[in-house]
């Protein structure tokens, strides 16, 4: 799968840093919106940040700067920050040393993400990791954190350590009480 290639502190982003953001894993956490996503899910509400060399190329430190500053927990979102999973890993890594936590949006099922050496590289730094494509005939307002019903909020520790998928358990999210699983 194409990786999107970048200079080795540079990131290609779709909008400047969102703090505040509550809709985008739990509490108020600062978005970063990666440019660049091959999955084409149709009915994608981000259309704009499919293209590879589109956005704004910014510089890794600068950006770890104002994560700083915010000092919110972090979201990777886009796009699909694995196709730059290089430069997000540094993120990730800079964001879990000052003691914020990492969630990440990919269109990638977590079973891919672990045979890559590459994704992994990533994936090790995050902590909640919500996966796969949206499926539009799954599209549910019922979902909390996530689009549609095939989509897993996925605890990234537990699931490796495991050697299995172990879900993020949320008990406000009505779609899990209601079936009591996420499928
Ligand atoms: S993975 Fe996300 S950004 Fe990419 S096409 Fe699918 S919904 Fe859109």
């Amino acid at each position: 799968m194409r990786q999107l290639e970048m200079m080795s502190n540079f990131v290609r982003l779709a909008a400047h840093l969102q703090p505040d953001s509550v809709v985008d894993g739990p509490g108020i956490r600062c978005v970063i919106w990666a440019q660049g996503c091959g999955h084409n899910c149709p009915g994608c509400h981000n259309p704009q940040t499919h293209p590879f060399d589109s956005g704004n190329v910014v510089s890794i430190d600068e950006l770890c700067e104002q994560i700083s500053a915010y000092g919110q927990n972090i979201t990777l979102s886009g796009g699909d920050p694995f196709f730059q999973s290089d430069s997000f890993a540094k993120i990730a890594k800079f964001a879990k040393s000052i003691g914020l936590t990492v969630w990440a949006y990919t269109g990638f099922t977590f079973e891919t993400l672990i045979n890559n050496e590459q994704y992994l590289n990533l994936l090790k730094y995050v902590d909640v990791l919500v996966d796969g494509r949206f499926d539009i005939s799954k599209k549910s307002s019922e979902c909390k954190f996530r689009g549609s019903t095939n989509q897993r909020l996925i605890d990234v520790k537990q699931s490796l350590i495991n050697k299995n998928v172990v879900l993020w358990s949320d008990e406000f999210d009505t779609f899990q009480i209601k079936n009591n699983t996420y499928f």
